[in-house]
């Protein structure tokens, strides 16, 4: 009795489990300087504003991965000045494209040369402020329909002093944001209000899913890398979503040091149409299925408003 007893606080211990083990998440920021259903500029900088001031509040660092066409042509001054508030604060830029495209749908070649334009545009900015630009995502995470594609891709980014910032948590943000903007923008508290209480609701349920989902798949929960978007949402939720993290245990770190994690020397050599998050990835690596069963629906009323928002594919 005793015995097993003890082998159940070993086998606790070993895995990580309880609360005295807190991991960490490392928060990023998509779509920057900002994601919105208006191209509004004092929006965006009450947005960015607010953004960073609350995840200063919490410290909270966070990387913001730029889609850099918006710091160009109409309105880029002011995007750029956003774009720079993000250094000001402390926070780390990353590289997501000139336009956001997907590798999966243009030729590597095109693809490099979208990344390598972000990079005449962001490399300059950050290196005002003294700062690097090393990190890149994939639009829609996608990375590559083929192997030789993924392989000439990474190469390039390699040689270029970029990593790719893999992503390990995600809350379909972007799923709530342009109704939350709607109802922001009709002055409809109680439907922005709605639009928020289901978004904090969800990222809880998401957010004990994925702790979960890791321990079953590494026995052990890794340092996670949480996908948001730059959005108001986001910006007028950072104090739910800073208590969030708070009972989850999860404390904030950089990318840079979440991505210490042993966990993300698994390999990825995944080439398809699935845009997946890397639990995913690992899992077909590792040969062990996920518990997709128990991952929480996003609600179906915000789902709807959001298609009727955005009703592009
Ligand atoms: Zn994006």
């Amino acid at each position: 009795m005793l015995r097993s007893f003890l082998s159940a606080v070993v086998i606790a211990l070993l895995v990580g489990a309880g609360p005295a083990v807190a991991e960490g998440v490392a928060l990023t920021f998509d779509d920057l300087p900002t994601m919105a259903l208006t191209g509004d500029a004092p929006y965006a900088e009450a947005t960015t504003k607010a953004l960073l001031a609350g995840l200063r509040r919490h410290h909270l660092p966070a990387t913001g991965f730029v889609i850099a066409d918006k710091l160009e042509g109409d309105g880029g001054v002011a995007q750029t000045r956003l774009a720079r508030q993000w250094l000001a604060a402390g926070m780390d830029l990353g590289n997501h494209t000139y336009s956001h495209v997907s590798l999966n749908k243009v030729p590597v070649q095109a693809y490099i040369a979208e990344v390598s334009r972000a990079d005449g545009v962001l490399r300059p900015l950050v290196a005002a402020q003294g700062r690097p630009l090393r990190w890149f995502r994939h639009p829609y995470l996608e990375t590559g329909l083929t192997f030789e594609a993924r392989r000439t891709f990474e190469t390039w980014l390699a040689a270029h002093g970029y990593r790719v910032a893999p992503v390990t948590m995600e809350n379909s943000d972007w799923m709530f944001a342009l109704p939350y903007d709607d109802a922001i923008l009709r002055h409809d508290k109680a439907g922005a209000a709605h639009v928020q209480r289901a978004y904090l609701d969800y990222t809880e349920r998401v957010v004990v899913w994925y702790r979960e989902a890791g321990l079953q798949l590494l026995g052990r929960r890794p340092d996670f890398v949480f996908l948001l978007h730059a959005t108001r949402l986001n910006a007028d939720s950072l104090d739910q979503l800073a208590a969030i993290l708070r009972r989850q245990d999860l404390h904030a770190m950089s990318l840079d040091r979440a991505m210490r994690d042993p966990a993300y020397k698994i390999a990825d050599d995944y080439a398809g149409p699935d845009g997946d998050e890397w639990l995913s990835r690992w899992s077909r690596t590792l040969r062990k299925d996920l518990p997709w069963k128990s991952f929480p629906e996003p609600p179906a009323d915000i789902a709807a408003e959001n298609d009727r928002l955005d009703p592009s594919p």
